[in-house]
C-alpha cells in the first residue's frame, strides 16, 4: 500500500485517494478547429510507461482537492507531491 502525502492535508493512506490518471495530458484549445486524432488522443490514447510518471489523483476521503504526484510506475516510489495548480 502506498502513503501518499497530500499538500493539503500531509502523509496519508492511498486507501483516501483515488487515481486520476496521467497528469502531462493536455486538453485541446477552446474555440479552435481539432483534428479527430487529435481528440482520440486527448479522450482514449494513453502510453503505459514504466518508470517515473506524472499522476493526477484526488484525496476523495480527506480535502477532496486534486493533487500532482511524481511516481514510479515500477517500484511505486513517489518523489514528489504537488497542488494540482502547481507544476510537477
Ligand atoms: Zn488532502
Amino acid at each position: 500500500m502506498l502513503h501518499i502525502k497530500c499538500p493539503h492535508c500531509g502523509m496519508r493512506s492511498q486507501n483516501e485517494f483515488s487515481y486520476g490518471g496521467d497528469a502531462t495530458v493536455k486538453r485541446p484549445e477552446l474555440n479552435k478547429e481539432v483534428s479527430d486524432q487529435d481528440w482520440d488522443n486527448f479522450v482514449y490514447n494513453r502510453k503505459s510507461l514504466r518508470g517515473k510518471h506524472k499522476e493526477l489523483w484526488q484525496h476523495i476521503s480527506g480535502c477532496r482537492q486534486w493533487i500532482k504526484i511524481e511516481r514510479d510506475t515500477a517500484t511505486h516510489e513517489i518523489f514528489k507531491t504537488v497542488k494540482a495548480s502547481e507544476d510537477i
